[in-house]
């Protein structure tokens, strides 16, 4: 639902360009090209010597050596073999290289001995092999990872296409949260939503904006809504919830948010809401931290990777098996904190207090993804895992 919504915003994509070592994790915003066969011509992928094939199994003269780095030698002749180095461009006339390991240097060591024959082609990369000149290597929308960088560096990419990020407006609402740099009274509680939040957008590609604490109030809510609404995207966490100074969704509507969804089943999180104003995308995340960080990854992560220009959004899950049983009240899709073993494959459960367990939430270093079908896992069964963002 948020996907297909998004998809359909006509959201007005800016690109800018950034040096190459700052590209990683963006967008690229137009395709990378390749600007010259690669390989650039036939190159020799193992330490040995180039030969030609129908001359084995054979004793050859060695007519030399080149080395990577070192331009094409002479086309070789029959009965030849010129040694040669991982990288080094094969020569003409030679169809196959022998690993050092399978030849035999004789005692003069201008001829060698290969008992064995060769597969015409065997340990070589022809021109073009890996990639043609004027071809796509990255598509457009792809979040740059290092194999990208590497891509990128290799064809010259001094300065680095992307999509600008979307700007996110963040606010956190409550007449209990105070500023991180007071002591809060018993009845208060400090403000980790904002601050999580901006860590969370900015690692989606986003670029955050946190607003002031919004009171439990009309009056407060509506103006600083009103400046949300002007970013990319609106988040806000708290006061969406069905209690009497849960305020945020009417305030919304009154300023022409249109609610796609109100409520998920999904634990936590289940009075997320999701709507649209204009091309603004607008979440609405309970305020707790563990359903604020779980409905974020859910449901407005997926929304600021589109916006952010990347194609597909994805939310990679794995399995793991239980190392201890596990039960779960069965209705509701539950993302409860775990602990992943060393090697991925085993899982614990952590016990949590419910969605305020910031401290729960710390220990874990995973999700596991509960079935609203399923009641019980025993020891070496297996769920599904979401990694921790
Ligand atoms: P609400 O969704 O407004 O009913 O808030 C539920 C609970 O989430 C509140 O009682 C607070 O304990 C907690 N909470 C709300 N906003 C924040 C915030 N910005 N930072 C940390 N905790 C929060
Ligand atoms: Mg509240």
């Amino acid at each position: 639902m948020v996907i297909q919504t998004v998809r359909s915003l006509n959201f007005e994509k800016r690109s800018e360009s950034v040096p190459l070592d700052d590209a990683y994790g963006r967008v690229l915003a137009e395709p990378a090209i390749a600007d010259r066969d690669y390989p650039a011509l036939r190159r020799s992928l193992r330490d040995g010597f180039a030969v030609k094939s129908a001359n084995l199994p054979g004793t050859l003269t060695v007519r030399g050596e080149v080395r990577a780095g070192e331009t094409e030698q002479a086309p070789l002749s029959d009965g030849e073999a010129l040694e040669i180095m991982t990288g080094a461009p094969v020569p003409d006339g030679a169809d196959a290289v022998v690993m050092v390991e399978h030849v035999e240097r004789l005692r003069d060591r201008s001829q060698v001995r290969i008992d064995r024959s060769a597969d015409p082609g065997q340990f070589i990369n022809v021109r073009g092999a890996e990639a043609q000149a004027g071809s796509i290597l990255i598509s457009a929308g792809t979040r740059i990872d290092a194999s990208h960088v590497a891509t990128l560096a290799m064809t010259g990419k001094v300065s680095v296409p992307i999509v600008r990020p979307p700007s996110v407006a963040i606010l956190a609402t409550g007449d209990e949260i105070v500023s991180i740099d007071q002591k809060p009274a018993p009845h208060q509680i400090r403000n980790s939503n904002s601050y999580m939040l901006a860590t969370l957008v900015r690692s989606t590609g986003g670029s955050p904006t946190v607003l002031p604490v919004a009171r439990d109030t009309r009056a407060a809510l509506d103006a600083l809504l009103e400046n949300g609404l002007r970013h990319d995207v609106l988040i806000v966490t708290g006061g969406v919830s069905a209690g009497k100074y849960d305020l945020v969704k009417p305030a919304l509507r009154d300023l022409g948010v249109q609610f796609h969804f109100e409520r998920v089943r999904v634990q936590p999180g289940q009075p997320t809401a999701f709507g649209t104003r204009g091309h603004v995308p607008v979440f609405g995340l309970p305020g707790n931290p563990g359903s604020t960080l779980i409905t974020y990854q859910l449901f407005a992560r997926p929304a600021l990777e589109l916006l952010g220009g990347q194609a597909e959004p994805i939310l990679p899950l794995l399995c793991a098996r239980f190392e201890a049983p596990f039960r779960h009240k069965a209705g509701l899709t539950r993302f409860l904190p775990c602990r992943l073993s060393a090697d991925g494959q085993g899982l614990r459960h952590i016990p949590w207090q419910g969605s305020s367990d910031v401290p729960a939430l710390a220990k874990a270093n995973a999700f596991l993804v509960a079935d609203h079908d399923r009641e019980t896992w025993d020891v070496g069964d297996s769920i599904r895992v979401m990694f921790k963002p």
